[in-house]
């Protein structure tokens, strides 16, 4: 998106090195992602915002859909293969190839809504691969947890009121993009919290409000928007959680889906912008995810 634009390449070259550098690489299956097909895009985008972002793609340069968002000449491509890496996520997991996934995408998605690219967001990837669980794979109930420090306004856009869809979020609030809180639909849980909200307020807002839901609801799948930008050292973000808090959601979390979805899970990344600590944070989550 330009330098100096916190949604960079260099957070997957951080996340990839603290892989390697902790001796978690060698555990793990890595697979390429596909494109996304215009038929998976297409159950939660409208064609006309397919078509505008392709018109919109250039040839050369920058070109702004909004002030935080933009396409360079690799977006529209790296944008598919962003939202393809969860349909592929849910395919081996669906498959037991996988016992769980984790994508390491960018760009992000759950600011994306069905008619609109924002927030460095130009598919919802998360939301696509909650619609080919349920299209593809025929799963009458799929979960979608979001701990990123923003409320993920996009998801909410493609599955409010859809019954086979649970949304469950917290984010900090007032805050970008200051959604969430005005009559949600009754498929969304969204527990806005204020800036400066620590470990301690958050597992509390996990386990009193979060798991009852999610485990009241049965579902078959959990797909996590796992943003790591309410970390204590990311400055786009105000709240105080801490690698050791995504561990434990994490394995709050499996335990769920061990209850009623054969333990599948994908999670795929949204947020998170200072480098180390996206690194730690991420490797924490697939350290959990993977049982080691
Ligand atoms: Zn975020």
């Amino acid at each position: 998106m330009g330098s100096f634009h916190p949604e960079s390449p260099a957070r997957l070259a951080a996340i990839n090195d603290h892989l390697i550098a902790q001796g978690l690489d060698h555990y793990l299956s890595h697979y390429e992602a596909p494109l996304a097909t215009f038929e998976q895009l297409l159950r939660v985008h409208s064609a006309a915002h397919l078509e505008r972002l392709k018109r919109n793609s250039p040839e050369l340069g920058i070109y702004h859909l909004d002030p935080d968002t933009a396409m360079n000449p690799h977006t529209w491509r790296a944008a598919l293969r962003s939202a393809g890496a969860g349909v592929m996520a849910v395919d081996l997991v669906m498959a037991r190839e996988v016992a769980n996934a984790f994508c390491a995408i960018r760009p992000p998605g759950h600011h994306a809504e069905r008619e609109h690219a924002m927030g460095f967001c130009f598919f919802n990837n998360v939301a696509v691969a909650a619609a080919h669980a349920l299209k593809a794979h025929g799963l009458a109930r799929v979960a979608i947890i979001d701990f990123d420090v923003h409320h993920g306004n996009g998801t909410e856009d493609c599955f409010a009121n859809n019954e086979q869809i649970l949304m469950i979020s917290l984010f900090q609030h007032p805050f970008y993009p200051y959604s969430g809180t005005d009559n949600p639909a009754p498929n969304m849980l969204n527990v806005p919290l204020p800036g400066g909200t620590d470990s301690e307020a958050f597992r509390q807002t996990v386990t009193e409000l979060w798991l009852p839901r999610l485990r009241q609801f049965k579902p078959e799948m959990i797909l996590i928007s796992a943003g790591f930008d309410a970390h204590y050292e990311d400055d786009l973000g105000g709240m105080k959680l801490f690698e050791s808090d995504y561990a434990w959601v994490t394995g709050q979390l499996k335990l769920v889906a061990d209850e009623s979805a054969h333990g599948r899970i994908v999670s795929m990344l949204e947020g998170g912008y200072v480098l180390s600590a996206l690194a730690r944070s991420v490797t924490a989550h697939i350290k959990e995810l993977a049982g080691i």
